[in-house]
């Protein structure tokens, strides 16, 4: 069967504060019920090169200069987030970015906002079965849970917007490895059991490679090298620069 791209980065450009060039042409696909990783180190781009998807940009003084992104074979540059949430393409973003004042709950169900359609309660039910914990600490105020929690429950919320693709900024930060397994085999399970795809940026080469099918490298805003999940963790330069760091 053949897979279809649902997201096309082409070459793009980003300029911060119309100076500091941060991207020097990026291009990456995220194939339909797949996993992709954008690997590198800090500073590398990848926040930046998923934030330019979700047009979270304009808020930081960055700017997509050239290049073009397309999502199911439409140009969605200059969208503004919330339509790209409708396309059904949402951002997880780096850290905790829960309502540290609102309940686990309230949290789940603000990712709902966005939706006129469908069953809130039936998918606040399916969030807490693929985070069990979540379902223990739903009445817990968000600013008191643990770190994993949290980043849980930022997973939890975009999945109440019913995403066909999350982009997950760098879910392992912050936590002990463990828990780092434990959330990347709730990713896989999303994946597999409900189709969601998902465009991965992470440090942590090691686990990100063992969760995905697909990978790129970028370093100093570009792309260095990109392939398959299991070819990318036998290539030598890889298990040299970025599989013994992590
Ligand atoms: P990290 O894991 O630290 O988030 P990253 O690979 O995601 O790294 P980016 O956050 O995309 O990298 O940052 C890439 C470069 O862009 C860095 O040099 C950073 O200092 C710069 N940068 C990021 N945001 C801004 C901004 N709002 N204004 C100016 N420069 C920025």
């Amino acid at each position: 069967a053949k897979t279809e791209t649902l997201l096309e980065v082409n070459n793009i450009e980003v300029i911060y504060n119309h100076v500091i060039l941060v991207l020097k042409g990026v291009s990456l696909k995220v194939a339909q019920g797949g996993i992709t990783a954008l690997l590198g180190g800090n500073g590398a781009g990848k926040t930046t090169t998923l934030k330019a998807v979700s047009n979270l940009l304009h808020s930081e003084r960055g700017e997509v200069t050239k290049g073009s992104i397309q999502y199911r074979g439409e140009r969605v540059q200059g969208l503004d987030p919330a339509a790209m949430v409708k396309r059904g393409v949402i951002q997880v973003m780096e850290g905790r970015h829960c309502f540290e004042h609102l309940t686990v709950e309230e949290n789940l169900l603000t990712g709902a906002y966005t939706r006129r359609d469908g069953n809130v309660s039936a998918d606040l039910d399916k969030v807490y079965t693929y985070f069990p914990r979540l379902k223990e600490r739903r009445k817990s105020q968000a600013g008191y849970t643990s770190g994993g929690e949290q980043q849980m429950c930022a997973i939890g919320r975009a999945l109440m917007s019913k995403p066909e693709t999350i982009l997950l900024d760098e879910p392992s930060m912050g936590l002990a490895p463990q828990l780092v397994e434990e959330i990347f085999g709730i990713v896989k399970d999303l994946n597999e059991r409900e189709g969601v795809s998902f465009l991965l940026a992470e440090q942590n080469t090691n686990v990100a490679l063992r969760f995905a099918h697909y990978g790129y490298i970028l370093e100093s805003g570009r792309v260095v090298m990109d392939g398959p999940a299991a070819e990318l963790r036998e290539n030598p330069d890889v298990k040299e620069f970025y599989l013994g760091m992590s």
